[in-house]
C-alpha cells in the first residue's frame, strides 16, 4: 500500500471524490435556503431554463470548463461559484487525505463539506440553515464517537462527552459575546453631513427604506420586537400628516411622531429630510452560534476558541478595509460564518503548529 503508484492513485481518488462531493454541495447551497428537496427533481437543472442537465454535461470541474461556464441548452451563464466550490472541495479533500490517517481524514471530509456549504450559503443569504449547524453538531458528536482521535482520546465515551461539551461551550461563549456586543454596540448612530432626503415606501408585506442613495429592506433592520430605529428629521410627512422638526421613532410595526402612534400596516408612505439615523444592529445571527458549536463538536474546545478569535480578527480587518476602501456601505450586513470556517480550516492543518508556538511563548 505504501508503493508510490498506490499513493498516487489514492491522491487522485481523493481529488476526484472531492470534486464530485463539491458538485453535490453546490446543489445543497442552491436548494437548502429556498427549501427545495435535494432529491426532487433528482437531476441537476439549469437555474435559468430549468432544463435537467444530462450527466455528461454535469461532470465536476470538467463540464464547467468545456462549456465555458454556460448552460448548453439556453446559453445562460452558470455562476463561477459552481466551479469554485468544486475546486475548493477537491483541493481540501486532497490536502486532508495527505495530512491525516484515513479515519481522521474521512471525519474531516464530512466536516469540510459542512464548512463549505455553511460558508457559501452565508455569503449569499446571510443565514446558515439548521441542516448545516444542528446537523453539523450531530455529525460532529457521531464522528467523535466513531473516531475518538478527533478528541485526542482512545475512549469513545470520553470523545462523545468532550465533543458535546465543546459544542455547548462554543454556543454559550458566542452567546455571551453577542449579548455583550448588543450592550456595547447595540445601536449605530449615523449623522449626515447635510440634510438627506429619505422615503419609506410599503411594498407587499415589507417596505423599502431609501436614505440618500442607499436603499434597504425594512425587515433587515429588525431582529427583535423591542428594536428601535430613530430618524431625526428637519421635516417629515406620514401619508397626509406633515411635521416640522421631529424625531420619528420606529418599531418594526409602528412609528411614533410627537406622541402620535401610526401602525405601519395603515401607512403607505413616509418621507422627509433627515439629519441623523440610529439603527438597531445585530452583530451576528443565531446561526453563527450553532455553527461555532458544530466546529467545537468536530474539533474540540481549543479549536473552537481558536476559530472564534481567528475569525473575529480576520472579520474585523476585512470589515475595516472594505469600509475604508469604500466597497461597503454602512447598511451592509457582514456574514460571520465564512470567517469561522476559515479559522476552523486553519486549525485543522496548523493547529498543532500554533499550539507549539503558543506554549513556547507562555512557558519558554
Ligand atoms: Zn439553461
Amino acid at each position: 500500500m505504501d508503493h508510490p503508484v498506490y499513493q498516487f492513485l489514492f491522491r487522485v481518488f481523493a481529488f476526484v471524490l472531492g470534486a464530485s462531493v463539491g458538485s453535490f454541495l453546490n446543489v445543497c447551497i442552491y436548494r437548502w435556503p429556498v427549501d427545495l428537496s435535494i432529491n426532487k427533481p433528482r437531476r441537476s437543472f439549469c437555474p435559468q431554463c430549468k432544463r435537467p442537465i444530462p450527466w455528461h454535461q454535469n461532470l465536476p470541474l470538467v463540464s464547467w470548463i468545456l462549456l465555458r461556464g454556460r448552460c448548453a441548452n439556453c446559453g445562460a451563464k452558470i455562476a463561477f461559484r459552481y466551479f469554485a466550490v468544486e475546486l475548493i472541495t477537491a483541493l481540501l479533500f486532497l490536502a486532508i487525505w495527505q495530512s491525516f490517517p484515513w479515519q481522521l481524514a474521512i471525519a474531516y471530509w464530512i466536516f469540510a463539506s459542512l464548512l463549505i456549504v455553511g460558508t457559501f450559503i452565508d455569503l449569499e443569504h446571510f443565514i446558515i440553515p439548521d441542516r448545516v449547524t444542528i446537523g453539523g453538531i450531530i455529525a460532529g458528536v457521531a464522528c467523535s464517537v466513531a473516531v475518538p482521535a478527533l478528541m485526542e482520546t482512545d475512549s469513545r465515551i470520553a470523545a462523545g462527552i468532550r465533543s458535546l461539551l465543546a459544542a455547548a461551550l462554543g454556543y454559550v461563549i458566542l452567546w455571551i459575546v453577542l449579548e455583550a456586543g448588543k450592550i456595547a454596540f447595540g445601536r449605530k448612530r449615523i449623522e449626515f453631513d447635510a440634510p438627506t432626503p429619505f422615503a419609506w415606501t410599503k411594498r407587499g408585506d415589507d417596505a423599502d427604506l431609501v436614505v440618500g442613495n442607499e436603499e434597504s429592506l425594512w425587515s433587515d433592520y429588525f431582529a427583535r420586537e423591542k428594536d428601535r430605529l430613530l430618524l431625526e428629521c428637519g421635516e417629515a410627512r406620514i401619508d397626509h400628516h406633515t411635521y416640522g422638526d421631529v424625531t420619528l421613532n420606529f418599531r418594526y410595526d409602528r412609528v411614533t411622531a410627537e406622541g402620535h402612534v401610526y401602525m405601519l400596516d395603515d401607512v403607505t408612505q413616509i418621507s422627509g429630510v433627515a439629519r441623523e439615523l440610529v439603527i438597531p444592529r445585530e452583530a451576528m445571527g443565531r446561526g453563527d452560534l450553532k455553527f461555532l458549536a458544530a466546529i467545537g463538536a468536530f474539533l474540540s474546545w481549543r479549536a473552537m476558541l481558536f476559530s472564534l478569535f481567528a475569525g473575529s480578527l480576520l472579520g474585523s480587518v476585512v470589515g475595516l478595509i472594505t469600509l475604508v476602501v469604500g466597497k461597503r456601505v454602512w447598511s451592509a450586513k457582514l456574514p460571520f460564518g465564512p470567517y469561522l470556517a476559515f479559522g476552523a480550516v486553519s486549525w485543522m492543518f496548523f493547529g498543532n503548529l500554533f499550539l507549539r508556538w503558543y506554549t513556547g511563548l507562555v512557558a519558554p
